[in-house]
Formats: C-alpha cells, sequence, structure tokens
C-alpha cells in the first residue's frame, strides 16, 4: 500500500507564486477600477495587470503540470481526480501518494 504524504514545497511555490503575481495583479486591478477615467491609463493599467495575471496563471500551471517527487525527483503526472477531491501525485518509485493539500475545483478547469 503506498504511503500518503503531504508535500510542504507545492503549497510554499503557490504561496510565493500568489505573493509575486497574485498580489501586484489584484492591486493593479484595483487602480484602474478606482482611478482610470481614460482609455490611456485604463490600458497603462489593465495591459501590464494581464500580462503579470497570464504569467502567474501560466506559472501555476507548470508547477501543477510538471510536478516532481519532492523525495526522488522523479517527474509525476496528476492522478485522475474529480471535482472537489484532492489535487494528489503517486509516486511509484517510492510508493508514496502526495498531497498537494489542494483542492480540485472547477475553476482551475480539471
Ligand atoms: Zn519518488
Amino acid at each position: 500500500m503506498p504511503v500518503r504524504k503531504k508535500d510542504p514545497l507545492l503549497g510554499n511555490q503557490q504561496r510565493r507564486n500568489f505573493v509575486v503575481f497574485g498580489v501586484p495583479f489584484a492591486v493593479l486591478v484595483l487602480v484602474g477600477v478606482f482611478f482610470c477615467r481614460t482609455l490611456t491609463s485604463f490600458f497603462l493599467v489593465f495591459v501590464p495587470a494581464a500580462a503579470i495575471g497570464l504569467a502567474g496563471f501560466a506559472r501555476e500551471t507548470k508547477l501543477f503540470r510538471r510536478y516532481r517527487c519532492p523525495q526522488c525527483g522523479a517527474r509525476l503526472s496528476e492522478s485522475p481526480r474529480k471535482n472537489g477531491q484532492p489535487i494528489e501525485f503517486f509516486c511509484q518509485h517510492c510508493d508514496v501518494i502526495w498531497d498537494s493539500g489542494f483542492i480540485e475545483s472547477e475553476v482551475s478547469g480539471g
């Protein structure tokens, strides 16, 4: 029987990703919503906001698509699951199920 373990790194990476991309994105969007009254200022704020948002989204996707076993470094693919189920990665080499700490949601598409 495989052992179930929680991956402590993925949560950290995801949090850092949120701080690096999510916070500036949110700030720019708020600034745009509250202070932009002209089309030029709108573009000045929303174009970088969209770029940051896309970069953050791409990075987050990569985090899950290119997941590596924290123990042996093997590339693992996500185990099949449905909405509302935890996102897990099974390493055959270590016989460990890594729990990402995240729940599959309709937002992330699956
Ligand atoms: Zn492994």
